[in-house]
């Protein structure tokens, strides 16, 4: 006793995906959705202010994105910014859609959509 010469290794668990680049973008989908986590959403260059929406990626994943679907140039989520300000895209406020989804990630944490006033 004393001598421990050997150091047992823990048993890697087995991935339930062997893919790595599915890892990868598994991770980038997690890692993604937390951001966008009770947040609204900006598109890089613009003002406007979207509800999110998860939407289909790749490999069934889904990403956060405008709930109205308007595109963005890029194919990564570095276009897209979460931000704690209200929603004022029109598209988004009018989409009860959107509306729905944006109320199912709020946890009462946020303020109710304001509409905008005139
Ligand atoms: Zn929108």
């Amino acid at each position: 006793m004393g001598h421990a010469g050997v150091v047992t290794t823990e048993p890697l668990p087995l991935l339930p995906h062997p893919d790595p680049l599915y890892a990868g973008l598994a991770s980038v989908a997690r890692q993604e959705a937390g951001r966008f986590a009770e947040r609204n959403l900006r598109v890089r260059r613009s003002a406007v202010v979207h509800a999110v929406r998860m939407v289909p990626w790749v490999a069934g994943l889904t990403l956060p994105a405008p709930a109205c679907g308007q595109g963005w140039s890029g194919a990564g989520g570095g276009e897209l910014h979460p931000v704690a300000e209200s929603v004022n895209c029109g598209h988004c406020l009018a989409s009860a859609q959107a509306r729905a989804a944006a109320a199912a990630g709020d946890l009462g944490s946020q303020p109710p959509l304001p509409f905008p006033a005139s």
